[in-house]
């Protein structure tokens, strides 16, 4: 029997266990919860009911403290909050500290620290590169099978699922056009992604190791990277994207441990060309997740990009960032990069669904090229769990206000 009503089958069941940080209905502060189907349980609350010692942890209103603490640390807490909430006896202590989860406030679950934005879907990076460089002898730029390619975001605006995100203004300029001009952005565009949150940090000077991914790494989330395309093609070249994105980046409102995704592990593609030995996962554990992303847009699916199809890993990623010798603090974020399969009904981008406008969507209220003020777009994903079971995704949902 499942407990505490949860169904058989629920993605949000007990082998799931995600994190989160919500108020309870009323003037309540910010605590620690652990979703359980459609109910939250505040975590903290029943640490102290329980007399646990990792109520110092989950207490809090922020994530950052359990992020902090490390792997060890990790492992303990979810195998206490497991036992919590299956073990019959315990049914009686927890049940008061249950919230249903239509009854609470969800926010930002931890304390963004640095933001960085991989592009790391060999898929993506080929139909970008055919739509903005046809000329070119490879859709692919040089270095891309040599690196993950990224860049430095803006963590100040990174928000919680939910937000509503306004229409960003800027300057753009068509090829054709004789002058820039300034306004709202006409081709606004979504990134279906998946972050990952850092929890231990690493000191200057001391890269971290592809095998000590999980040391660092607390959890992942899905990931919406807003792009004004427009903005976007007049400014990147040569310093790469800047205020086309910063505007605004929404995640889930639960991270999911990297415990919780064991038999969600793959081997990435076959590597195509040698890697240099600190990006050489050839003799590591799949280092890949096997997560199934659906995007819809005002709740009509309109993608469904395979994470499996990534070319480089979130360990590879880290590498990567930290092998000059930066730092990680607790909670840094990172995104993987759009995630776009072979098919196209995979693509993680309007600017891919679309071919850069040429094809619209045909959507149930009408067509798209990019988004109209008034649509919603959101991202839900499962990945395979024990036994059978689906490991549900927190979804990451916003609305576009104009500007
Ligand atoms: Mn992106």
């Amino acid at each position: 029997m499942p407990p505490f009503d949860v169904s058989e089958g629920d993605p949000f069941g007990p082998h799931n266990l995600p994190y989160g940080v919500f108020s309870p209905a009323g003037p309540a502060e910010r605590t620690v919860g652990v979703r359980l189907g459609d109910h939250v349980l505040d975590a903290g609350a029943a640490a102290r009911a329980l007399g646990s010692p990792y109520a110092a942890l989950l207490a809090r209103p922020s994530l950052n403290p359990l992020l902090a603490a490390g792997r060890t640390a990790w492992s303990d807490v979810r195998r206490a909050l497991t036992a919590w909430v299956t073990v019959p006896s315990h049914r009686e202590a927890i049940a008061g500290f249950l919230h249903p989860l239509a009854s609470v406030t969800l926010h930002l679950p931890f304390e963004v620290a640095d933001y960085v934005d991989f592009y790391s879907s060999e898929h993506h990076a080929r139909n970008v590169g055919q739509i903005f460089r046809p000329a070119a002898e490879d859709s692919l730029t040089p270095n891309w099978k040599h690196l993950p390619i990224g860049y430095h975001g803006r963590s100040g605006t990174v928000v919680v699922s939910g937000t509503d995100v306004v229409r960003p203004a800027g300057q753009r300029k068509a090829p054709a056009d004789p002058a820039p001009v300034f306004g709202p952005s006409v081709r606004l565009d979504i990134e279906a992604e998946v972050g990952f949150v850092v929890g231990r940090p690493s000191p200057m000077g001391a890269p971290v190791a592809l095998g000590d991914f999980r040391d660092h790494v607390f959890g992942l989330c899905l990931l919406n990277d807003w792009s004004a395309r427009d903005i976007q093609a007049w400014e990147y070249v040569p310093l790469g994207p800047f205020l086309g994105k910063s505007f605004a980046t929404s995640v889930s409102a639960w991270i999911t441990p990297l415990d919780a995704l064991e038999d969600a592990r793959t081997a990435p593609p076959a590597r195509t060309h040698p890697l240099l030995p600190y990006l050489d996962d050839g003799a590591d554990e799949p280092g890949g997740y096997d997560l199934r992303i659906s995007v819809a847009v005002n709740g009509h699916v309109v993608s469904e990009p395979p994470f499996s199809t990534m070319y480089w890993t979130a360990a590879q990623q880290l590498a990567q960032m930290t092998v000059n010798g930066a730092s990680l603090r607790t909670g840094d974020l990172y995104g993987s990069g759009t995630v776009s399969g072979p098919a196209p009904k995979q693509r993680g981008s309007l600017l891919e669904l679309t071919w850069n406008g040429r094809d619209p969507l045909e959507l149930p209220d009408g067509k798209r090229t990019f988004l109209e003020d008034g649509d919603e777009v959101t991202l839900t994903a499962w990945a395979p769990g024990p036994a059978g079971t689906r490991v549900g995704l927190g979804e990451v949902t916003g609305r576009i206000v104009a500007a």
